[in-house]
Formats: structure tokens, sequence, C-alpha cells
């Protein structure tokens, strides 16, 4: 009698979730046959329609919480042999910007509910690495490498990102001029496919579908765990900010440091634009806390912008005593303006965690879950001073709403066997224009994205040879002029790794093939 009670409660719990799932009924059933080491929830899908831009709310109908690998590959498998059009997308925390990790009326895979990090210190000619999952965070990949006294070489600047999120991308910052991004300090992944398959890959083994992965926008695998370089890591930087007024110095500087060999250079390079004035985005934001600036050096000859160099140099304990000498031999040849340069320790976390702080600061204010109409670009070389001429000193003379950045990077330390794109040349500069609309909604979610189209448009009508990081495009047109000459392998690893286009439609790539 037991028995019969446990097999009709148990009957009356499949039939509860199939009569409660949104999705077709053939999903529905083969779904609810599954024995799942997590949960396949219908409810709650909300917070799977949100992300950081927060202007795009696709709605899932079902949220995916995985325990174990398994579970995301009978997922797939059982969305792969049905013949609706139920696509699937892999989640981190949601940091994307117009509804890349969102499906709509899909299955959203939270892949944060499988976690997962096994630091390996190295040993017997073997360097060290770190096998994180998914969906972990870098910052928990941080904190246990650390503990090891180890590091990733190439991180984020803000570091609540996802590494299946970021190593869909590129995963760039001030150290990716000397390791390359993040994609470049990958050294074997797991992942499953588009068909439902786990699979190991790396650069010598399924090579292919590993580089497909690294930059593949999630379009042709769910990365389950990532194999991660680590190098010894510092106890403290030196962390310094200079002021420039002339944009060809300030790129010629950043230039030279990222040509230095490693050991005779700053370790961390980027930089950013800030507005002429003493408002709240202008220079008053350059020196750290406690420190001020000597508005009267800065010559009546600057121009609408200035821009600020930011960099660290890496030390250990045991260097506490030259590092002032050390900097400050770096520093000296140097262009900025005289005088206006600002110094402070940091202890290496402090220094890799600061943006989380600025987090905090802003959610006090109300002013982090407000819509982000960011736009990233890589600008070649040749024309980053016509750029320049046009973009920062005139268009977005008057700030644009958050941070402007402007950094150098080296297409040598990225492999063109990946998915990720970039501009033609050795030399090429991410801009950043990390804005937020404010509550009060001046200026507004529009006008902000109707000047990031302005900016596309500059650059179209001028030749500038641009790619977008962390892309948005809307038409297959779009893509395939965004990979150029890449696009076509683009669709042939689609075809052979996810060929009915089930994962992150949220890219809007492809369309699902029923
Ligand atoms: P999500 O937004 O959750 O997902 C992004 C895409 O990847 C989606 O298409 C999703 O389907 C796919 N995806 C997610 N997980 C997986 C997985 N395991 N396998 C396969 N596909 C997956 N970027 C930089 O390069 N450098 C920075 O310094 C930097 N700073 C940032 C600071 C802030 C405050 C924010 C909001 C973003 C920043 N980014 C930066 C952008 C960031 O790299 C992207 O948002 C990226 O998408 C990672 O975010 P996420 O982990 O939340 O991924």
């Amino acid at each position: 009698a037991l028995m019969l009670l446990f097999v009709k409660t148990l009957m009356v719990g499949l039939a509860r979730d199939t009569y409660n799932c949104p999705l077709p009924k053939q999903d529905c059933t083969s779904l609810a046959a599954l024995k799942l080491d997590g949960n396949l929830s219908f409810s709650s899908t909300a917070d799977a329609a949100r992300d950081f831009g927060n202007m795009r709310h696709d709605y899932p109908a079902a949220v995916l919480y995985p325990a174990s690998v398994g579970d995301i590959s009978a997922v797939v498998r059982t969305v792969y042999a049905s013949s609706s059009n139920v696509t699937i997308a892999a989640k981190g925390p949601g940091h994307s910007i117009h509804g890349q990790a969102q499906a709509l009326h899909g299955i959203v895979i939270e892949m944060s509910a499988l976690r997962g990090i096994e630091v390996f210190p190295g040993a017997f000619g073997v360097p060290p690495y770190v096998d994180a999952r998914g969906g972990e965070l870098w910052i928990d990949v941080l904190r246990a490498t650390l503990k090891a006294g180890l590091a990733p070489r190439s991180l984020t600047d803000y570091l609540y990102l996802s590494v299946g999120g970021t190593l869909s991308n590129a995963g760039v910052s001030g150290q990716a001029f000397r390791y390359g991004p993040q994609i470049s300090n990958v050294i074997e992944l797991e992942v499953v496919t588009g068909k439902g398959d786990i699979s190991t890959c790396s650069p010598f083994q399924n090579a292919d579908l590993f580089f497909a992965v690294l930059g593949g926008l999630g379009q042709f695998a769910i990365i389950t765990r990532a194999r991660i370089i680590l190098e010894p890591a510092p106890h403290k930087v030196q962390w310094i900010r200079a002021l420039y007024s002339d944009f060809k110095i300030f790129t010629r500087d950043q230039e030279v440091l990222m040509s230095q060999a490693k050991g005779k250079s700053f370790d961390y390079i980027e930089g950013s634009v800030i507005v002429n004035s003493k408002d709240r985005h202008g220079w008053k934001s350059v020196p750290f806390q406690g420190q001020n600036i000597n508005a009267t050096l800065i010559p009546d000859s600057a121009g609408p912008v200035l821009y600020c160099l930011e960099l660290t140099k890496n030390y250990f304990d045991h260097e506490v005593d030259t590092i002032d000498k050390e900097v400050d031999a770096l520093l000296e040849p140097l262009g900025h303006l005289p005088s206006v340069v600002f110094k402070k320790d940091a202890p290496y976390l402090d220094f890799l965690d600061r943006v989380h702080m600025s987090e905090e600061r802003l959610r006090k204010l109300g002013l982090w879950d407000v819509p982000h109409p960011w736009m990233n670009l890589f600008i070649p070389k040749s024309k980053i001073v016509e750029f320049d001429a046009w973009a920062f000193k005139h268009y977005l003379r008057d700030g644009v709403n958050g941070p402007l950045l402007v950094y150098p990077l080296d297409r040598m330390k990225w492999d063109s066997r990946m998915s990720a794109v970039t501009p033609n040349e050795d030399i090429f500069y991410l801009v950043g224009l990390l804005r937020y609309a404010s509550p009060s909604l001046v200026p507004s979610v529009e006008s902000l994205k109707n000047q990031n189209k302005e900016v596309i448009n500059f650059c179209q009508a001028n030749g500038i040879g641009y790619k977008q990081y962390l892309p948005h495009y809307s038409t297959q047109e779009e893509w395939a002029r965004h990979f150029g000459v890449h696009w076509t392998k683009f669709v042939e690893r689609k075809f052979m790794f996810d060929p009915k286009a089930i994962l992150s439609p949220g890219q809007r790539v492809f369309s699902r093939i029923k």
C-alpha cells in the first residue's frame, strides 16, 4: 500500500509539473521524464529575464538549476531531439546589456547552480592552473587561487562576471596588453554542445570546438569547466594615475609602455577620457581619495577633454624598499602634465576588486539597477587620433554619463583561430562608453542609445575599420559584416556543433531550426 501511495504521489507530481510546463507539450513530456540531479523550474523566471543593461526582458518558460554536467547535457539533448522551436541560454550573473543571456519562451540555465573550483599549484614541470566551473565568478576563482599564492594572469576590471560569460566574449582589461584577453589564457575546456554531447577540448584535442567556443558568444557549446593558466600573485601594487592634455602624447606613452618587457614596465595599462571641468566627470575624479588636484596645473591650452593614464606596478613584500624608485624611473620619461600624477599602494586583491567598491557605492545611490546603454568598440591604432578628434574632443566632449575608457591591446596576443574578432592591425584600442541612464532619465536612455548610433555612423562613414566588442546586432547581414572573412567559418562551426541553433538565442545571430 505504501508503494502504491509513493507511485501515486510521484505521478501526481509529474503530472503537476507537466501541467504547469508552458513549453510545447512534446518538450514538457520528455523533460518530465528526465531524472535530473538538479531542478527544472517553471515558476520564478523573472531573474532570468533581467540583465545589467536593464533594457530588454525576455521571459523564459523554464529555468534549469543544474547539479551536474549530466543535467545540462540531458536537457540540451532532449531539446535537440524535439521538433519544437525551444531554445536554451546559459546564463552567468547576467551582466549582458542587450538580453544576450535570455531565451524568450525557452530554457535558461542558471550556471551559478553548478559550483566547483580546483587549484593545481604546479608540479613535475606542469605550470599552475585552476579548473573552474563555467558559472563560477572570477572573484571566487581569484580568492581560491590567492590561497595558494597564485592568480589568473588576465582578469577583467570587474570580477563579478562568470567564467563562461567572459570566455564567450574575450575578457579584457589593463593586463591584456601583456597576456592577451582571458580567452588567450585557457588551456582546456569541458563543454556541452548544441547536440547535448559532453566534450573535453583543448588546442590538441577537439581543437576546432575549443577555438570556436572561445569568444563564440555562446553559439557552439555551453562551457561547464575551464582550465585557466595561473602565475605567482604579487602581494601589492603601486597604483598610478597621470593626467594628459595631449591625446597623441597620451597614446604614444601607452604604446611605449605596452612594448616594454615584463619586469621592466608596468603590469596594468589602461586610460580614460574625462571632461576638462571640475564637475564629477571631470579632473576631480583623477586623484585617489584623500589627494587633491591643483587646477592651476591644467594648462589654458588644454581642450574640452583630458586623458587619464592608469597604471599599476606589481610587487612582493620583499621589494617594498625599492618599488618607489623603480616606479619613479618608469614614470620619468612620460609626457603627462608636470606634477599631475597620483600614486597609492594597494593590496593586489583590493586593486583587482576595485570596481566592486564602486558597485556598492552606486547601489546605495540607486544607480546600479538602472538602464545601461553601454557600447564597446575596438578602434585600430591608425584611426584612433581621427576618432579622438571627432568623438572625444567634439561629439562626446560633455562626457558619456559614466566612465569612458581608452587603452591599447596587442593583436599578437589573440589567436586568430578563436571566434573573437578584432580590427586588422597589430595594435587596436578598446573604447568603452560605460554609460548609465539616471532614474531622473536625464539624459534619457533613447538619447544615449542615439549617441551610440551616431558614433557607429561616424565610424562607418569614415572607414574607421572598427569592431564592436560585446557585439550587439539584430540582422544576419550585420553579423556577417562583423565577422568579415571569419563569417563562413563561424557558420560552418555553428552547423557542426549546434546544428539546430538552440544555444544563446539572445545574441540574435541564428534562428532556431525545428
Ligand atoms: P552573461 O551576461 O550571463 O552571458 C553572456 C553571454 O554568454 C550570453 O550569450 C550567455 O548565453 C553566454 N554564456 C554565459 N555563460 C555561458 C557558459 N557557461 N557557456 C557558454 N555561454 C555562456 N568585460 C570585459 O571584457 N572586461 C571588463 O573589464 C568588463 N567589465 C565589466 C563591468 C561591468 C560592471 C559589467 C556589467 C560588465 C563588464 N564586462 C567586462 C562585460 C562582460 O564581459 C560581459 O557582460 C560578459 O557577458 C560576462 O557577463 P556574465 O558572466 O554576466 O555573462
